[in-house]
């Protein structure tokens, strides 16, 4: 397809992974109408700022930017300034951001990023702000929108859209809708022509990855199947996935992780809190008991599995009895890794009116002590690695000295060693020689 150059865009993505595939889908529809991406935000036509509000920092950091731009806008009135993403999704925020930063042209939500050619035409012949966020949670599932990915080995498809699990904490059932898969067939199609392209290292997305399919009229295929079926894909490499949530991860799930070849043992299972009085109070349907079964069978079945998380610590009601249970199951599980938060109030959510709110000294003194303790255990597991030999995806020279090589292990480790660039993009074997808090030294 011939294009003719229409100017250039820039994007800057503020969040999770579900914007950084929101703003693929929108650099493929924008190279498709024939811009070029831009490094620098003076030098652009179109600027787009991708918006979660999982975390009000990110949200902090788009006002800033916002704020910003009014005099590139003033410099260039031609500019065209888009926000989009979750933020705009939340209620009245869309008319508040027209409001308050009048030199935005497109305002517009998660369920029609695959409209934004509509947008800029319409802009360009109204010169009015474009605001239009779907409220419509049941937006149909699209399809075969252009997607633009960077170069490189690793490439996230979604296969689902939003969640139905309300965790009281959490903004994304309302924002992101209810749970909506994609076909199997239209996602296949896609992986396999990344495959052609050369990428070699593929996650698949979603809020909740597990419940894959509920909603289809043959409910009997699900995500267990869908990664049966990815892993038949011809001279794919890698399959991973994200994120799972512990109360849908299934036996069958764990079998068909076992035996294909193709998917990492990378478990990603987010407990969040490890008291079950707390855990009931956040909604998220399971009891460390269960949890730690779960953990347990994986183990069980895939002995060199690594599991990691997430972990939140001040919840509104969160005692000393509870933060300590919440230790004793980073002590029990031994995660490889965790990410790990201080609670804080997203408005809109039921957590937010709870009573019991934990003052920030105490979310902090127990953070510290959670953080000390996880990377005390990181750093033992990376150790009991040494003289371990891994595959290693290796993916390029690493920053601060370019005569090293890095990549990842199929548990999502990152190996440093000595090596010709030549190895980039190709799996070797590594010879583990010292394990970090961070990272694992090896030995080609
Ligand atoms: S599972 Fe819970 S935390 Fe995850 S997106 Fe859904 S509601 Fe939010």
């Amino acid at each position: 397809m011939e294009h003719k150059c229409r100017g250039s865009y820039y994007i800057k993505v503020f969040g999770c992974q579900m914007s950084e595939h929101d703003s693929e889908v929108l650099a493929g529809q924008l190279e498709e109408m024939g811009y070029q991406s831009t490094e620098e935000q003076a030098e652009a036509d179109i600027i787009l700022l991708v918006t979660c509000c999982v975390r009000e920092t990110a949200e902090n950091k788009v006002w800033g930017m916002l704020g910003r731009l009014r005099k590139l806008k003033q410099d260039n009135p031609n500019l065209v300034i888009g926000v989009c993403g979750c933020l705009p999704q939340q209620k009245d925020i869309g008319k508040d951001i027209r409001k308050r930063f009048p030199h935005v042209d497109l305002i517009f939500g998660t369920h029609n990023v695959h409209e934004l050619p509509r947008f800029i035409n319409q802009l360009q012949e109204t010169r009015e702000t474009v605001l239009e966020v779907w409220t419509d949670t049941d937006a149909a599932v699209v399809e075969n929108v252009p997607v633009k990915r960077e170069k490189g080995l690793k490439a996230w498809v979604t296969i689902m859209y939003g969640c139905n699990n309300f965790c009281t904490y959490c903004i994304v059932p309302y924002v992101r809708g209810r749970e909506r898969s994609r076909q199997p067939d239209s996602i296949a199609k896609e992986i396999e022509e990344l495959v052609l392209e050369g990428y070699q290292d593929i996650t698949l997305l979603g809020q909740n990855v597990n419940s894959y399919g509920k909603e289809f009229v043959d409910p009997a295929f699900d995500f267990a199947d869908l990664l049966q079926r990815l892993n038949k894909i011809p001279d794919i490499n890698r399959l991973r996935y994200t994120t799972s949530h512990p109360r849908d991860f299934t036996e069958k799930l764990i079998e068909v992780i076992a035996e294909s070849k193709h998917v990492c043992e990378n478990f990603h299972l987010p407990i969040q809190a490890g008291s079950n009085r707390v855990l009931k109070k956040m909604n998220r349907g399971y009891t460390r008991e269960q949890y730690l079964e779960l953990t347990n069978k994986i183990r069980g079945k895939i002995p060199n599995a690594s599991i990691t998380t997430d972990i939140m610590v001040g919840f509104p009601g969160e005692t000393d009895e509870d933060f300590a249970e919440t230790m004793d199951i980073v002590q029990k599980v031994r995660y490889d890794s965790a990410f790990t938060f201080v609670y804080n109030k997203r408005p809109g959510t039921p957590a937010a009116k709870l009573e019991g709110q934990v003052p920030e000294e105490i979310k902090k003194k127990r953070i510290q002590e959670l953080i000390a303790l996880q990377n005390k255990i990181s750093l033992e597991n990376n150790k009991a690695l040494e003289g371990d030999v891994v595959e290693v995806l290796v993916e390029g020279p690493t920053k601060n000295n370019h005569d090293r090589l890095g990549g990842r292990t199929r548990t999502n480790k990152l190996v440093v060693f000595d090596g010709r660039s030549e190895l980039i993009g190709t799996t070797v074997s590594v010879k583990i020689t010292a394990g970090h808090l961070t990272h694992l030294d090896g030995e080609y």
